[in-house]
């Protein structure tokens, strides 16, 4: 890293040593790097960082929706907050950068911001978000969701598939539904939201570049199909005769990879496909089916949504077999600040980084936060693009960027917060 203006720099080692912390830390009963929420390895990772949070100086806790915040004063109580952070849970088998990196980086920040005396107007939020990844209820970002008063008492009555509320999984993780759904703050006091977080993507890395800054984040939008066809003997029923729900599911798996494919930012994912009787002697009476279509551009999520109704509409009714297509409510494409993410890019420019603006097409807190507050997201790049594997991997040099980046940006929002309220 070339500095080519004063800049505040963090500490390498210790960002390797709670990094390697948090990698210890996991489930060792499954490969790769496992700390799901709401299971005792992701208590035990929440404690880790309350606690770190605390030698660090922080004013810390954990709150009524699991996240774990840090307080670091600043001058001017009246000033308001500026807050930064990102989760620790992981999902299963995963890698041991994806949030981490995000959470250390931001704690780090506050370190070197003691050591150097160097103070902040603004109060500091370092928040380790509550289950970001998604779990078996099917819902993702809980706890920034609870803390931007974006938690419904329908979201917490989701069920798994045992019939297991999730309202009634919190106690296991020392939460309950009440205390979560009024864990709210008051999101006018905070001026802005910072989080950095590994790509997951081939972008930068195929770019040369150090550092991404985000300009928006996916919108996501998610179906479940039901095909009912007829059950008959595999072995005397002519093909023309067939009512086979199974064909019809795996015809419209094709259709929403060619549907997804049509478009450059288009992006469609299968999840489970389920046939039943499973029988090899059996044509397939039901077929269920669970999709999704990601991309930042709202008008081709909603085109590609009619163009799968379409198709697998087709792709049933040319076998007479009946079909029953429910659209879970999507997240619209969350765009970043570009006040926020000019000053980020400035931060990275006198770092004498390469930087390269980008969209997300993964999920992350920031989505649910960037529609209460003003947010911007810094990437830093993923080895062959890989992610929610074991193979996931940044180069510690690489993290160290982004942190520097994250801490300069930090006091660079803080001085044009501070002035624009001056003015
Ligand atoms: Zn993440």
């Amino acid at each position: 890293m070339t500095v080519h203006a004063p800049a505040t720099l963090v500490e390498p080692t210790r960002i390797d040593e709670d990094l390697a912390q948090l990698a210890s830390l996991i489930d060792d009963t499954t490969p790769g790097y496992t700390r799901q929420a709401l299971t005792d390895i992701d208590i035990a990772g929440r404690q880790w960082v309350l606690r770190r949070f605390r030698d660090a100086g922080l004013d810390s806790r954990i709150d009524a929706a699991g996240n774990v915040i840090g307080i670091l004063p600043g001058t001017n109580p009246a000033a308001g907050t500026l807050m930064t952070g990102s989760h620790t849970d992981t999902v299963e088998g995963g890698g041991r950068f994806d949030g981490n990196v995000g959470v250390v980086a931001a704690l780090e920040a506050v370190r070197t911001l003691r050591e150097t005396g160097t103070t902040l107007t603004h109060d500091l939020m370092v928040v380790d978000f509550f289950a970001e990844e998604p779990n078996r209820f099917g819902l993702s970002c809980l706890g920034s969701r609870a803390l931007m008063g974006h938690l419904s008492a329908a979201d917490l009555n989701r069920r798994d598939e045992h019939g297991t509320r999730l309202g009634d999984a919190l106690p296991g993780a020392g939460l309950n539904a009440v205390d979560m759904l009024s864990a709210a703050v008051e999101t006018g006091t905070i001026r802005a939201f910072l989080e950095l977080h590994i790509e997951q993507g081939p972008y930068l890395e195929a770019h040369g570049s150090q550092i991404g800054l985000v300009t928006s984040i996916t919108g996501i939008t998610r179906f479940r199909g039901l095909f009912s066809g007829r059950r008959d003997h595999a072995g005397t029923t002519p093909m023309s005769h067939r009512r086979d729900a199974g064909c019809a599911a795996a015809g419209t798996v094709l259709a929403i990879e060619a549907i997804a494919s049509s478009h450059p930012d288009g992006r469609g994912t299968t999840g489970a496909v389920t046939f039943s009787p499973t029988a090899v002697n059996v044509i397939t009476e039901t077929a269920t089916l669970t999709g999704e279509f990601r991309s930042p551009d709202l008008d081709w999520l909603a085109d590609a949504a009619s163009q799968l109704d379409v198709a697998a509409q087709a792709q049933a009714s040319q076998r007479g077999v009946e079909l029953q297509l429910d659209w879970v409510p999507s997240e619209s494409p969350a765009l970043m600040d570009t006040s926020l993410l000019d000053i980020c890019a400035g931060a990275t420019e006198d770092l004498g980084l390469h930087q390269s603006r980008l969209y997300s097409g993964a999920e992350h807190d920031a989505a649910i936060i960037a529609k209460h507050i003003p947010t911007a997201m810094i990437f830093i790049p993923s080895q062959d693009g890989r992610s929610h594997c074991p193979e996931e991997f940044t180069h510690a040099a690489e993290i160290v960027d982004g942190a520097t980046v994250l801490l300069n940006a930090l006091i660079r929002i803080d001085k044009a917060a501070t002035a624009g309220r001056a003015r």
